[in-house]
């Protein structure tokens, strides 16, 4: 059978089943969320990606999307998804950093709103026309600088940074709702290869951090691209 004869019948390497083996693994790994792993049970990855590459899709790996630029590894969506949710249904979330809009679409299945900013404008169409694509309808993708935010006028319950950044834009906090969650990868400070995946909580009186496994992102860059 041909790719696309594989793909419009939703078996082999981009099917169902093979979507429900990487939900195994994303538990085996120590994803406990059950509504984050039916969110990732529900968004096809494939579609997210170029047809070259659709039969990885579903491999525990970064994948590149183009513009330098990769989709996240599935089990450091999930990862991100479980800390941003932290056990309740979050009202408006921020994503910075689109991409192909891949976390976007797990985000919107356990989210009432996703906003998702990306400053490569390309990327922020393609992202648009996948998600639109699978009916995604509480989505809104902005091309825009996502540390550049102030005449951000919405908050938010979460805020998940999926590109690498060196420190936190006092903005960033400001746009948190009370017990609200900055999930993002920080790098440690003397420059590293790696970031530590990081949650910042807004508290009534400021703000509380914890610090969670290593991860390896893109970095955020400024401007747009
Ligand atoms: N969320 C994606 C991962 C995308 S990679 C996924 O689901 O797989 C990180 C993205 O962040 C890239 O597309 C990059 O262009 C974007 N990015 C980097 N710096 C940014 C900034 N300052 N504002 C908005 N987007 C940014």
């Amino acid at each position: 059978m041909n790719t696309q004869g594989e793909r419009n019948s939703g078996i082999g390497m981009t099917g169902p089943r093979t979507r429900a083996r990487m939900v195994e693994r994303l538990r085996e790994q120590g994803i406990r969320d059950e509504i984050v792993l039916e969110a990732m049970l529900a968004v096809p990855r494939h579609v997210f990606i170029e047809e070259a590459i659709a039969s990885r899709a579903y491999e525990d790996t970064a994948l590149p999307i183009g513009y330098g630029q990769t989709i996240s590894q599935p089990y450091v969506v999930a990862r991100m998804t479980e800390l941003a949710r932290a056990g309740r249904r979050p009202g408006n979330v921020l994503e910075i950093g689109t991409g192909c809009g891949y976390q976007t679409a797990v985000l919107a299945r356990v989210a009432d709103a996703v906003y998702s900013v990306e400053r490569i404008a390309p990327l922020a169409a393609r992202a648009r026309q996948t998600l639109a694509r699978l009916r995604q309808a509480n989505v809104r993708i902005k091309h825009a600088d996502g540390s550049a935010l102030a005449d951000v006028d919405l908050t938010f319950d979460a805020i998940v940074v999926t590109a690498a950044a060196k420190y936190v834009p006092e903005e960033w906090t400001r746009l948190l709702n009370v017990g609200g969650k900055l999930v993002l990868p920080l790098a440690p400070a003397g420059g590293a290869d790696h970031q530590n995946l990081i949650v910042i909580t807004r508290t009534e009186t400021g703000t509380r951090q914890e610090q969670f496994e290593a991860v390896r992102f893109v970095p955020l860059l400024p401007g747009l691209g």
